[in-house]
């Protein structure tokens, strides 16, 4: 690791509350701190009265501005001691932003120009200044829009292939997973948020779920099934238990910034060591919501096409992961103390050990289906809801769409052997076009 990188790392625990000198910045106050810096200085050249900020903030949790002057560009982005889109109602320890710096640069040797560089982070003002993407969208906007982005399967897949490889017992000494652990174990405030919001709250009444009157008896089912409860309950365990991997924890169309030519991945604040298969999960999730929600974005040829598209986007994302994760687990492994090269150095040891990863990987496939079967659920009768859905205005199409998703995501939590790889999944997924309102489909 560098030695920039290895810096961000060298704060001490998040303390409780944030320290006194932090203030919440505005579009003036951020110029005045980034002035103060000579090296952002220098990168955006010229006056600081003369720069531009934009407020760019469109997440649920964080500021975000976007600062230009005449020589170049940077991203500033503040944890607020709120929820950003509940202000008043919902106050939420602002250490956020020293997570997101430490797995932005755990992760950076590895993944290089798939995540933005980051330049300076201020562990009073919780500020972090990163390289500004532009013009990079979110997304999760393009595939709404239903553009193509050739590269994203791939990206994506290399992107976390590389963080579930070389951050697990198969390529790092335990004693750095141990490091890992103690680190992001402590990202307490967001992983309450990822507890309740992805595997309490869509199971039980909470005054958060935000579930639309259609939907009643599809989250009457979920409150009831205790088939569906189990299997959710058996994912919430492997997500406390399971410390395979350094993970996003948020990953998903809106935490992906593209051009048709590049691919980045922000916003690790949700960061934590947990099973590998709930990011690759999240990633694909939302590509099948966009995939359910697409007939209502757009008509007959183009919905096809686009559908079509997504498809081959999941299983292209797929392959690519498997295929990555192989080659990378077979050059790393010797470094960690899982499958180490005095037990599996010779020939048959070295064919048993590939057995060994393959059968890892199935495992995680198995734990990715069922995570994204979770991440569908809380994204239509919990919180914190997507733009592809609600981008349908007609409540009543909207409401379709959503209960074709949640019907899928039903049949792979309890039906999961129907469904041993990605490629059964994507093929099952026009037979939930079927699905209505009546939780009781059975495709
Ligand atoms: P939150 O954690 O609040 O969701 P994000 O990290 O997702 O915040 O950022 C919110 C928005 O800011 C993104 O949707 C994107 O539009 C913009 N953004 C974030 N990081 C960058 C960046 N490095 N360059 C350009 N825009 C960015
Ligand atoms: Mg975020």
């Amino acid at each position: 690791m560098s030695q920039a990188s290895s810096s961000f790392l060298a704060f001490e625990p998040a303390p409780a509350a944030a320290p006194r000198a932090y203030r919440v910045l505005d579009a003036a106050s951020v110029v005045d701190v980034l002035a103060g810096l000579p090296e952002i200085r220098a990168r955006l050249g010229g006056a600081p009265s003369a720069w531009r900020v934009r407020d760019v903030a469109d997440g649920n949790l964080n500021s975000v501005f976007l600062v230009d002057g005449p020589d170049g560009g940077v991203c500033a982005k503040q944890s607020l001691p709120y929820v950003r889109v509940a202000k008043d109602t919902w106050p939420l320890d602002a250490s956020r932003a020293r997570f997101e710096t430490a797995y932005s640069a755990r992760l950076a040797p590895f993944v290089g120009r798939l995540a933005p560089t980051l330049f300076h982070f201020d562990p009073e003002l919780l500020l972090i200044v990163m390289e500004k993407l532009e013009p990079h969208i979110i997304l999760r906007k393009g595939l709404i829009a239903g553009r193509r982005y050739p590269r994203l399967a791939a990206d994506v897949a290399e992107y976390v292939a590389e963080a579930s490889v070389r951050t697990s017992d198969l390529a790092a000494p335990f004693e750095t997973r141990a490091a890992d652990i103690a680190l992001f174990s402590q990202n307490l405030a967001l992983q309450r948020i990822s507890v309740d919001l992805i595997f309490l709250d869509p199971y039980t009444k909470s005054a958060r779920n935000k579930i639309a009157p259609a939907l009643e008896p599809w989250a009457a089912t979920l409150r009831r099934d205790v088939e569906i409860k189990s299997a959710a309950a058996r994912l919430r365990l492997a997500y406390l238990t399971k410390t395979q991997s350094l993970l996003h924890g948020d990953l998903h169309s809106g935490s992906i910034m593209v051009t048709p030519e590049e691919t980045r991945v922000i916003d690790g604040e949700f960061a934590w060591v947990g099973p590998t298969g709930f990011d690759v999960g999240n990633f694909i999730a939302h590509l099948v919501m966009a995939w359910f929600a697409k007939p209502f974005h757009a008509e007959g040829g183009k919905a096809a096409a686009a559908r079509a598209a997504i498809e081959q986007n999941i299983v292209a994302f797929w392959t690519a992961f498997r295929r990555r994760f192989l080659e990378i687990a077979a050059e790393a492994t010797p470094g960690g103390d899982g499958l180490p090269d005095s037990h599996f150095g010779d020939p048959a040891g070295a064919r048993r050990r590939s057995e060994i990863i393959l059968a890892y990987l199935d495992d995680l496939c198995r734990d990715a289906i069922g995570f994204l079967a979770t991440k569908v659920i809380r994204r239509i009768v919990g919180f914190a809801q997507i733009e592809d859905f609600l981008v349908i205005v007609d409540p009543d199409k909207r409401a379709r769409a959503q209960a074709r998703a949640l019907s899928l995501a039903c049949s792979l939590l309890v039906e999961p052997d129907r469904y041993r790889d990605i490629a059964a999944l994507v093929a099952a997924l026009p037979k939930f076009d079927r699905a209505d309102l009546d939780p009781g489909f059975a495709p």
